[in-house]
C-alpha cells in the first residue's frame, strides 16, 4: 500500500475526481455496469455513480470491496494519475471550468460526455488553457504592478514596517532547532528545512528566472551552489523557500498577492537571521550608548548591509521608538526600494509609485558616491522643505552597477546614532525642479539642439512582470528543470513504501 497516498486519502484530501475516473476505468475494463458492480459490493448503482463523478468519497471498506470486485488493489484505485489520456483531458476541462476565469464568463459548464469526440475535447481544453494564461498576463501591466507595489508600501508604513506574527514564528522555528544567539549557521537552516520535511539541494543549473525552486512532491528545495553577488545570501534564500511552506503560500492569483508573499518570505528570512528579541536587546544597548550603527548590527548577525538596514526599519519604530527611512538608490540616482515613516519627501510619480524615480542629488544616498573612501558609513544632515534629516549611507557594488543603502531619521533623534556629530550638511529643495533636476536655462539653450544621447534602460522598471504560473518565472524552463532533477520514480516509490 502506498502509505503517503493512503494517509492523504484517509485525511479526506485526495483528489476525488481522479479516484472516480479510475473506478470507472477499471469497471469498464471488467465489463461491469454500475448496477452490476453495485450488486457485487452492496451499493446502489446511483451511489457508485456519485463516486465515479467525484461527488462522494467512498469509505475505506467500500474502496476495498470495489477493488476486490474489480480484481485490482486499492493502490491501483488511489493512484494520482488519470487512467487514460482522454481522462486526463476530461479532468483538466472540469478543473478549468471551475476556475474563476471561466466562471466569470457566465457560460455553461460543458461535461465531456462519452460521445464527445477527442478533438472537440482537446480543442476546448486548449482554448481554456489559453484563456487562463491570457488572464494571468493581463494582471501584469506595468501600471497595475506599480499600483500594487505602492499599496503594499503604504500598508507597511501603516504598520510601522513590523509584522510581529512573523517575528514570533521565526523565533519559534529557531528555538526548535536549538539556535540561541549570534549568526545563524547553514546547518541550522538545513535543520529547519528537515523539520518541515524538506531537503536542501544545491544545483548549478537553476532556471535563470528563479532564485529557488521547490519540488513539493519529493520534498526538495533547490538552491544555487554559491551566494549570488548583490546580497542574497544562501541562508536567506533557503529561509525564504522554507517560509513559503511554513506560511502555506499557494500559487499567487494576482500580482498584489505575489508581492505580499514576497514581502512575507523576505520578512521571515530577516526575522530568522536577526531575531527580534536578540536584535532589540543589541540595538537598545547601542541606543543607550548613543552609538546605533547599521554596520555594527550587520556584523553582529553576519548579514549584508542591506538586510541589516531593512531589518532595522522593522524594529526601529515599534521597539526603539524611532521614526525612520530606508533607501536603496542606484548610481544613476534611481530609487530601487524605499520605506519611510518619518516624512522624508520621496520622489514619486502621479500614482504614488517610487520605483525608478530619481532621488535629489543632495541626499546622502547620492552624495555618498562622491567620496573617495567608501569602506565605512557616510554621514550627512540634509535640510529639506519639511525639516532636517540625518542620514547614514553605505555604498556597494551589485550585478547592475553601484548602489547605496541609506538609513536615516529626523534631526531630533539623530543623537542616538554614531555619526550624529558629523559637520557635513547639504540642502535639498526637491520636489522643486530648480533644486537639482532642471538645468540652468543658458546651458540648456546652448546644448538643446547640438547634442544627442542614447539612454540606458532601467532594469528595475522593465523587470520581468508576471506571466505564466509564477510571476516573472519562465514556466517552460522551470518545468524542464524539475523534470531533470526529479528523483527516479522507482526510487521515490520504494522510499515511500518504506515509510
Ligand atoms: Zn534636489
Amino acid at each position: 500500500m502506498n502509505v503517503r497516498r493512503f494517509f492523504r486519502y484517509a485525511a479526506g484530501v485526495s483528489d476525488l475526481a481522479v479516484l472516480g475516473h479510475r473506478i470507472r476505468h477499471y469497471r469498464g475494463r471488467a465489463g461491469l455496469t454500475l448496477d452490476g458492480l453495485g450488486d457485487l459490493v452492496g451499493l446502489a448503482g446511483s451511489q457508485l455513480s456519485l463516486m465515479e463523478n467525484g461527488k462522494r468519497e467512498p469509505r475505506l471498506s467500500q474502496l476495498q470491496a470495489i477493488a476486490a470486485a474489480l480484481d485490482v488493489t486499492t493502490t491501483d484505485l488511489l493512484s494520482e494519475e488519470p487512467p487514460t489520456e482522454r481522462s486526463r483531458m476530461e479532468l483538466e476541462l472540469q478543473r478549468l471550468q471551475e476556475g474563476t476565469v471561466y466562471s466569470r464568463l457566465g457560460l455553461p459548464h460543458v461535461r465531456a460526455s462519452k460521445t464527445m469526440p477527442d478533438e472537440v475535447l482537446r480543442s476546448l481544453v486548449g482554448l481554456q488553457r489559453e484563456l487562463d494564461r491570457r488572464s494571468r498576463e493581463a494582471i501584469a501591466t506595468p501600471e497595475q504592478a506599480r499600483r500594487d507595489s505602492t499599496a503594499i508600501r503604504l500598508q507597511m508604513q501603516q504598520a510601522d514596517n513590523a509584522m510581529p506574527e512573523l517575528d514570533a514564528l521565526a523565533e519559534e522555528q529557531l528555538a526548535a532547532v536549538g539556535h540561541e544567539r549570534g549568526a545563524l549557521t547553514h546547518r541550522a537552516v538545513a535543520d529547519m528545512a528537515t523539520r518541515i520535511g524538506f531537503e536542501l539541494v544545491y544545483v548549478t543549473d537553476l532556471p535563470h528566472s528563479t532564485r529557488s525552486v521547490t519540488d513539493l512532491e519529493h520534498g526538495r528545495i533547490y538552491l544555487p551552489p554559491a551566494s549570488i553577488p548583490g546580497g542574497h545570501g544562501l541562508r536567506s534564500m533557503a529561509l525564504q523557500a522554507i517560509a513559503h511552506r511554513l506560511l502555506g503560500h499557494s500559487e499567487p492569483t494576482s500580482y498584489r498577492e505575489f508581492l505580499q508573499q514576497r514581502l512575507e518570505i523576505n520578512y521571515f528570512a530577516a526575522a530568522t537571521l536577526m531575531p527580534r528579541t536578540a536584535s532589540v536587546e543589541y540595538l537598545r544597548r547601542a541606543k543607550q550608548e548613543r552609538n546605533i550603527a547599521v554596520e555594527d548590527f550587520r556584523d553582529a548577525f553576519g548579514v549584508t548591509h542591506e538586510s541589516a538596514a531593512m531589518r532595522f526599519t522593522n524594529l526601529a519604530t515599534v521597539d526603539l521608538g524611532l521614526q525612520v527611512h530606508f533607501l536603496r538608490v542606484g548610481d544613476d540616482g534611481a530609487l530601487m526600494r524605499a520605506y519611510e515613516n518619518d516624512g522624508l519627501p520621496l520622489p514619486m510619480d502621479a500614482s504614488g509609485a517610487i520605483e525608478g524615480q530619481v532621488v535629489c542629488r543632495h541626499f546622502a544616498a547620492r552624495t555618498a558616491f562622491d567620496r573617495a573612501s567608501r569602506t565605512t558609513e557616510f554621514y550627512q544632515y540634509t535640510d529639506t522643505p519639511v525639516g532636517t534629516f540625518w542620514c547614514s549611507s553605505q555604498t556597494g557594488t551589485g550585478t547592475d552597477g553601484e548602489f547605496s543603502i541609506t538609513v536615516g531619521v529626523p534631526f531630533d533623534t539623530a543623537k542616538w546614532f554614531r555619526g550624529s556629530s558629523t559637520q557635513r550638511r547639504d540642502q535639498s529643495r526637491c520636489p522643486d525642479k530648480t533644486c537639482c533636476s532642471q538645468p540652468a536655462p543658458e546651458i540648456a539653450d546652448r546644448w538643446r539642439t547640438s547634442a544627442w544621447a542614447s539612454a540606458r534602460m532601467h532594469q528595475h522598471t522593465l523587470a520581468p512582470l508576471p506571466s505564466g504560473t509564477f510571476p516573472g518565472v519562465d514556466d517552460a524552463e522551470l518545468y524542464d528543470f524539475l523534470e531533470r532533477h526529479a528523483p527516479d520514480e522507482a526510487d521515490a516509490d520504494s522510499a515511500r513504501m518504506g515509510a
